[in-house]
Parts: structure tokens; sequence; C-alpha cells
């Protein structure tokens, strides 16, 4: 299941799985601030498929250990960006590039700022730099402002950003510095490229694509191009570059392709609605990926019998495929027959190379909707497990809160809304809840340690 989440990611700190295993719950402050109201979405498959075009590219970058997460948002519009040690990358971005290599390239472009310490503020800013100021000035298309003004959502950013405070001289350091920034982090990408053996194909068609596409007075400017300038030399070099590299001609391998496809359709289906999906799915026809956006589309729109019928057809041509195990339980969920559905999600868990925390909770919730009282200490135990898995699943608290409370476990649903709120960023009431916890527990074992944690836990720059 692809589920959307509009809390923030201030809210849900840390909400992604992680590269590495770094702990700590704390957020920049600067990255919160920027975050919020960054809508997250939430996919197993989809996380471990960004993941695995990350890792080679982080560890060519010397970032493996650097305990990067890797963020999915919600917006239909091209853009990846860094903030702190997170890597954001829209839905929109995965949904328009065609191959892996152009978000690995993309990926590689980014991850080349990182390594080279970027001026992280001013990048920042410029991210939410939404007044037409500042998108004429990097785009050197001062002409189309008048034709852009009619735009009123762009001119209701007015007075954010950079262009505000500055005026032109300030944008003229930002073009010179950037442009510095851009050249490094083009020629990082492309070391981390070749090292791993990978063409930069794929980023110079990203780039090319928004080099040209310059349409200005249309609704939507991604946010991309506002930050990554790419005047005419910049792409050159790039391309001579790109060219020269004894990699230019690799493709990606065949079943990643299929991965990305499996993931363009999932996309289009979930948070593009069935039109888009149906015409992507018209361009793969006949492929795993239409045939999955098929099924998939089914179960959202149309005939559970007959998503059913289709996801089976797709066990039976890839038995190891986690996801079409998930899909087969959320439809098996929307059907009302947990138990089968409990069935399916558990496959799903134990066939997941990436272990994601999520798959376990949703076996949880299925567990939990069987309603028996074994059924139930199954569910705590796999809703557990997730959350061992990917601590800021603060949802899965929910469900955990719930299993504990139909169990008369008072204390542990206690305990476990104190976790939820407290990975929400909510630390008032997760301090509340701990405390309630506390006076039902024996002072001293875990559980009442880690209630403790939670009331003694101060946030940095937040009153409490
Ligand atoms: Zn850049």
């Amino acid at each position: 299941m692809l589920s959307r989440s509009r809390s923030t990611i201030a809210k849900t700190a840390r909400v992604f799985a992680t590269i590495s295993l770094a702990a700590a719950v704390a957020v920049a402050g600067s990255a919160t601030a920027f975050a919020q109201g960054v809508p997250v979405v939430r996919d197993a498959e989809i996380e471990a498929l960004v993941r695995d075009y990350a890792r080679p590219i982080f560890r060519a970058a010397g970032l493996a250990n650097d305990g990067i997460d890797i963020v999915l948002v919600n917006d239909s519009s091209f853009n990846a960006f860094v903030t702190g040690r997170r890597l954001f990358i829209n839905t929109g971005a995965l949904m328009t590039a065609e191959t892996p290599n152009e978000i690995i390239g993309v990926i590689a472009h980014e991850a080349g700022h990182i390594a080279g310490g970027h001026q992280q503020k001013l990048r920042e800013q410029l991210e939410r730099a939404k007044t037409m100021a500042i998108i004429a000035t990097l785009l050197g298309a001062g002409a189309m402002v008048a034709g852009a003004t009619t735009n009123s959502r762009g001119l209701a950013g007015a007075g954010m950003g950079v262009a505000a405070g500055g005026g032109e001289m300030a944008q003229r350091s930002i073009l010179a510095y950037q442009r510095t920034e851009e050249i490094t982090a083009d020629r990082s990408a492309i070391t981390y490229l070749n090292a791993t053996g990978q063409s930069g194909m794929g980023m110079l068609k990203t780039f090319h694509r928004f080099q040209t596409a310059l349409s200005l007075s249309g609704a939507q400017v991604d946010p991309y191009r506002i930050s990554h300038p790419m005047p005419q030399d910049r792409i050159a070099n790039l391309e001579v570059l790109v060219k020269q590299s004894p990699n230019v001609d690799t493709l990606d391998p065949p079943t990643l392709q299929q991965r990305h496809d499996m993931m363009r359709v999932k996309i289009a289906v979930y948070m593009e609605g069935q039109a888009a999906a149906a015409r992507l799915m018209q361009k793969m026809r006949g492929s795993m990926a239409a045939l999955y956006g098929d099924a998939q589309s089914t179960y959202l729109y149309g005939n559970l019998a007959s998503a059913l019928a289709k996801t089976n057809a797709l066990i039976k041509a890839q038995p190891k495929n986690a996801y079409f195990q998930e899909l087969r339980g959320d439809i098996l969920m929307k059907a009302n027959k947990p138990g089968d559905a409990a069935d399916a999600y558990s496959k799903a868990v134990s066939l997941d190379p990436a272990r994601s925390g999520l798959l376990p909770v949703s076996l949880g919730q299925a567990l939990m909707a069987v309603g028996t009282p074994d059924s139930l200490k199954k569910a705590v135990v796999q809703i557990n497990n997730g959350l061992g898995r990917d601590k800021e699943n603060s949802t899965g608290y929910r469900y955990l809160a719930q299993a504990y409370g139909e169990l008369g476990d008072i204390p542990g649903a206690e305990l476990a809304t104190a976790e939820g709120h407290f990975y929400s960023g909510d630390y008032k009431d997760a301090k509340i809840f701990a405390m309630r916890a506390q006076q039902q527990m024996k002072r001293g074992e875990p559980r009442w340690i880690r209630a403790q944690d939670i009331i003694n836990y101060k946030s940095s720059g937040k009153s409490q």
C-alpha cells in the first residue's frame, strides 16, 4: 500500500527508515523549519527501490555511514533536494524519470552537494524561494515576468526567501556561488557514477529537460530548476564529461528497470488517478509493470475479486515479490478477510529483502482485525517488530496502543500513545502519557525506563 500522510516532517521527526542506523530523534532546527508542511509518502516498495538507487552512490561519495535518510514527498512537480541529513525526492520526479539512471544521476548530483558541504542554509532558502523575481533571475528570463505575474500563486510567495531581503546584489552573489557549486556537484556526480560503473546520460537527460522546458507561464514551475540553474555552458561541460566516461552507454540492469516501471505505475495509480495511470500503462503494454498497475487500479477503483485474480497471476509470475503479496493483503483487507490478509502480509514480511518496518505493521493491523486474543498478541509482536525496524512510524504506535488496549494492558497502551506523540514531535502530550503509563508500572522496569526517557527528553529550541 502506498500511503500518504499530511503530517509534516517536523512532526514525524525522521519518519523514514534510514540508510544507516544512526539513532537520535533530534531534527536540526533549520531542516525542521524548512520541512514543515512537506507531505510525506510511505511505501515499502518505493522506499526500498530509491534506497537501492542511492546506496552505491552514497558509498562512492563516502557518505555511506552518514545516516542519510531518504524521504519521498507527495508532490507532482520535479524536485530532489538535501536538507541536513535528508535527501528528499518528489514522487513527481520518480514518475517523470523513464529510467533508474535518471534518478540515480540526480541523486549523484545531490550527493555531490552533500559531500561538498555546500551552503546549506542558502540552498534551503532557494528551495523555498517562490517569488517571481528569483525565478526570473535564476532562469535569466526577465521578459517572462510580465506574463507570469498573472500567476497569483507565484506572487503570493513574495516577501519570502532571499529575494525579499537581498535585492539584486544578493541574487547576483547567489548565482555566483551557485554556479561554482553546481559545477562541483556535477563533477562529483560523474566521479560517483564512474566509480559505480553507471552512465551519466540519465543526469544529462534530466538537466536537458529542465534547460529546454521553459514553461514559466504555466501553473507549475519545477522547484528543481529554481535551485539548480542550468546555463548552457554548464550543461555543455557536463556533456563532455558524461561522454568521456567508459560507462556512457551502460544501461540499467533489466530487473532494476522493471522495478522502476512498477514504481512509476504505482505512483500513477495511487497519486495521479485512473486516467494518468491508464496512459502510462498503455505505453508499457504487456509488461509486468502494466499488469501490476492494472491489478492496483482494479483494487482501488474496480472489483475486488477481479483485483485478487490479477494479483494472484502476478504472484504466480514472481513468487518471490514481497510487494505483490502486500497488494494481495491490501485487497483481502478491503474484502474484509483479515485472516487471509494476514497470511499474505506474513509472506510479504518474510519475502521483503529490504526488511521494511511498514510491512509488519500491516500484518499487525490484519491480525488485530482478526480480533481473537491470540491474534491480538501476535499483532503486538508484529507491530513491535515493525517499529523496531522503523522507530519513527508514528501511525504504528496508534495501532500498538489499540492492540494493547484490547488486550487490557493499559500502561502498555499509554506508553505506546506516548511514543506516538513523541515521534510526532508532540512532546507535551508524550510526557503526559508517559507519566500516566509510569503510574501503573514497576519503577525501574524496562518500560518504566523508556517512559522516563520520554519525560526527561529535552527538545531543542522548543518550549515545554
Ligand atoms: Zn545542484
